[in-house]
């Protein structure tokens, strides 16, 4: 089982999952990674409400609403 130590040996900043890693690698993936998690976030978050807002708007100009 060669291969577990060889990835424990080597320190690789993508599968790093300590928050608190020092290595400067790895804090730049991490706010990296973190800034794009946030924007991706916001965008679908954007789009899913704008989607479903039409949908509702389309809906109640049936005349299916009030
Ligand atoms: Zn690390």
């Amino acid at each position: 089982m060669g291969v577990i130590a060889d990835a424990r040996m080597q320190h690789h900043y993508q599968t790093c999952r300590d928050e608190s890693c020092e290595r400067f690698a790895c804090r730049v993936y991490r706010e990296g990674y973190n800034d794009g998690h946030a924007a991706g976030y916001a965008a679908g978050e954007a789009a899913g409400y704008s989607s479903a807002h039409a949908d509702g708007y389309a809906a109640a100009s049936c005349g299916e609403v009030g």
